[in-house]
């Protein structure tokens, strides 16, 4: 896809160099990254992926935008994967207005996004979930968990059930003080992606704030395939992790053949991984059979990558990995939490069975 793209490049882009210096204060601070995503938006980056007639960018096809999304997503992981996580869901968010918004909502999109609005994509919940009342007036119950940005991005897409209908997405105010609730937000890493919960019991809707039908937000291959977007942010940390273990590397550490080899296979299983998420993007663009395979596929190899990431800085660079202020230290607690994503051995294995049954028959022979 990307001939050209290099892994743990050396020369990391301003946009990831501005947004690591920022990441290290809002991880000290534990605040909403309002600067990162300024920078995020000087780049160039804020409307670039939405539909063009919502204000987005002409690509010359599907293949060159997701290229070119790969790489922002990748640049930004890159710096620091807090506003990687808020840039990625941002991103969702547009592609779903693109699939499933009307004429009237894209105009509505453009608008909010020519005065700097950001979005997020919220489908984790406790239980009984987020319902959609009619009783009245047509309300919400229910509360959202791991809401990326909660308090501070400007809008939502949440999912919503109503009467035993398929979950349903709903536009909502995300920015609510009163309805955000960070408390619970105490984690080793990933702090200034504030996914905190959002109560959204009483939310009054209109016909407006529903994006799409029933069952649009999980139709496939859509829903899975998308996996690799935030892999492609993952994937930016896990290159910068390798090149700070890499610029950190004592003389003696270089000179010794066990851990020169252990960072060669840190570097190899990192090249494997973007393999894997180019591989993932191509298909998720052109909506392929595969696709959703080789997302899964792609989630297994970032997910080996990032552990051993994580493992190879701190062998590399011993105690030093560990100290408060130091990039290794904040780029593997950031990682340790984010490659926790939803049902990785369950992906695996879904994998597993899709590469058994489609390339080899049952006894074993590639057909
Ligand atoms: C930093 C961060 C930001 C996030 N932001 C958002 C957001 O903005 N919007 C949003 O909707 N969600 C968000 N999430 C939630 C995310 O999408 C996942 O739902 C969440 O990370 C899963 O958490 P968990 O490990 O507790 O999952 P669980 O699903 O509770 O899984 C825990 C463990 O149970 C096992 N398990 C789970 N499912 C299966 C299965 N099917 N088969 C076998 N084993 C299984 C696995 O061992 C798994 O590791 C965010 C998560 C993080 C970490």
């Amino acid at each position: 896809m990307s001939a050209g793209a290099k892994v743990c490049d050396k020369a990391e882009t301003g946009l990831a160099e501005g947004l690591a210096q920022l990441g290290e204060r809002y991880d000290a601070a534990s605040l909403f990254p309002v600067d990162s995503l300024a920078l995020i938006a000087a780049a160039g980056l804020h409307r670039r992926f939405a539909a063009p007639e919502a204000g987005g960018e002409q690509f010359a096809s599907e293949q060159t935008r997701y290229a070119a999304m790969l790489t922002a997503l990748c640049d930004v992981g890159r710096g620091d994967l807090s506003a990687g996580r808020l840039f990625e869901g941002h991103v969702n968010a547009l592609l779903l207005f693109e699939w499933y918004g009307s004429h009237d909502q894209k105009r509505w999109l453009r608008d909010q996004l020519e005065k700097g609005a950001w979005f997020g994509v919220w489908a984790s919940e406790p239980q009984p979930g987020v319902q959609i009342q009619n009783a009245g007036c047509i309300c919400l119950t229910g509360a959202k968990s791991f809401a990326s940005g909660a308090g501070g991005i400007n809008w939502a897409l949440v999912t919503a059930s109503q009467q035993g209908a398929e979950r349903r997405l709903v536009t909502i105010h995300a920015n609510d003080p009163k309805r955000a609730d960070l408390s619970g937000w105490r984690v080793r890493g990933m702090r200034a992606s504030v996914s905190g919960h959002y109560d959204v019991t009483g939310v009054e809707i209109t016909e407006a704030n529903l994006l799409g039908s029933p069952g649009d937000y999980d139709r496939e291959p859509r829903f899975t395939a998308g996996a690799w977007r935030f892999c492609a942010v993952q994937l930016g940390g896990i290159e910068a992790l390798i090149a700070e273990t890499a610029h950190h590397m004592s003389p003696k550490a270089r000179a010794d053949t066990l851990l020169r080899q252990r960072f060669a296979k840190a570097y190899v299983a990192a090249r494997n991984a973007r393999f894997w998420v180019e591989e993932a993007a191509s298909k998720a663009a052109d909506e392929t059979a595969d696709a959703i395979t080789t997302a899964r596929i792609a989630r297994g190899a970032v997910e080996d990558a990032g552990l051993l990431a994580i493992e190879t800085a701190a062998r590399i660079l011993g105690t030093r990995s560990a100290f408060d202020g130091e990039r290794a230290d904040k780029i593997a607690r950031d990682l340790s939490l984010y490659l926790r994503q939803a049902g990785p051995d369950y992906a695996r294995d879904e994998a597993a069975k899709a590469i058994l049954s489609r390339e080899f028959g049952e006894r074993g022979e590639i057909t």
